[in-house]
């Protein structure tokens, strides 16, 4: 078993923060990443509000962010961890055949899309049904698509998207937009975008691939087939923590409860989107990955 003073899991923003901050303050960690370095913000096409960076593509931002870390010695452990456990004076944690302990644990484990519940959505995953614009809006050029969701997401989607499509509808279950008012003004002035608002995506089907949505007013109850060779869903996440739920405190959606602080229990500190909050946003997840990391430090130290 390796002794670590940190396992840390999730290397997103939050983790790989927590990396930087950890090492820089002399401790021996353990950063464990099951997928790409970056979490979900590898997918984004364009970041435009993180302080100082002007633009710069989600993929770009998490490999320079990679790169800052392992510039600090500190050696991603590409493995998913498949349980951690309290033991006296830490955790042991499992990662594929491995075991780790560490006398302090950060969970950094994010969030991951939610799927709409659609009837042939699942069967169509891959043929028409995506959770990426970015990984895979290139595929629908010139062709027709609609954006599920009211958030950030769908209508940072919705603009990538109307860049090179035909035609996008933005289908929302309310009438009012939870995304920033600035983009969808912008999306007002393209004619090219279609908003189907009180509405939602029952069913999506096709033959090889996907060909049309039946779409449900939720007001009146009409329905609409609409043809398209695409759907968008951008209908918000759901906290990867499952894994902890015996460790810590998780509230009804599955967030992991810490405040500001970002402890979560004994030796336990938690950090980035899989916390309660109210702002996720790659700042913040930076930020939280700072105060873990050091909140855990002075617990190391108190440890020692
Ligand atoms: P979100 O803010 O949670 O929005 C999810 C949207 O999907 C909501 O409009 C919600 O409708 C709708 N929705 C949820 N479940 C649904 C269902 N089953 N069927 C139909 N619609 C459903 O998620 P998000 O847009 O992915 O954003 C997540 C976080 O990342 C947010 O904090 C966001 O601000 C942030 N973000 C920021 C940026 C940026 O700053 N540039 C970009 C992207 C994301 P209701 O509105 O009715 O609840």
């Amino acid at each position: 078993m390796k002794e670590v003073d940190i396992a840390i899991v999730g290397a997103g923003t939050a983790g790989m923060t927590a990396a930087i901050y950890a090492k820089r303050s002399g401790l021996e960690l353990a950063l464990f990443e099951e997928y790409m370095p970056g979490g979900q913000i590898v997918n984004t096409g364009e970041i435009e509000n993180y302080p100082a960076l002007g633009k710069i593509g989600g993929f770009d931002y998490s490999m320079a962010l990679l790169k800052q870390v392992e510039a600090l010695g500190v050696k991603l452990i590409r493995k998913s961890v498949s349980k951690a456990e309290r033991k006296e004076g830490g955790f042991a944690v499992t990662a594929g055949k491995d075991e780790y302990f560490a006398k302090a644990l950060i969970i950094a484990t994010g969030a991951k899309n939610r799927a709409l519940g659609a009837t042939g959505e699942k069967e169509f995953t891959g043929r028409g049904v995506s959770y990426c614009a970015t990984c895979d809006g290139a595929f629908y050029r010139g062709k027709k698509v609609a954006v599920v969701g009211g958030g950030n997401t769908a209508a940072a989607d919705a603009l990538e998207l109307s860049r090179m499509c035909e035609k996008v509808y933005l289908i929302h279950r309310r009438g009012e937009f939870r995304a920033q008012a600035a983009d969808i003004a912008k999306l007002r002035e393209k004619p090219n975008v279609e908003f189907v608002l009180n509405s939602v995506v029952d069913e999506v089907g096709g033959e090889d691939s996907l060909s049309y949505a039946v779409v449900r007013n939720v007001e009146d109850g009409s329905v609409t087939w609409l043809d398209v060779d695409g759907v968008f869903v951008a209908v918000g996440q759901t906290p990867t923590t499952s894994l902890f739920g015996g460790l810590v405190k998780l509230d009804e959606g599955g967030y992991v409860v810490a405040g500001e602080d970002c402890v979560a229990a004994d030796g336990i500190f938690v950090a980035g989107d899989c916390r309660t909050k109210k702002v996720r946003q790659l700042v913040t997840a930076a930020a939280d990955g700072a105060v873990a990391a050091l909140a855990a430090a002075e617990y190391v130290a108190g440890k020692g």
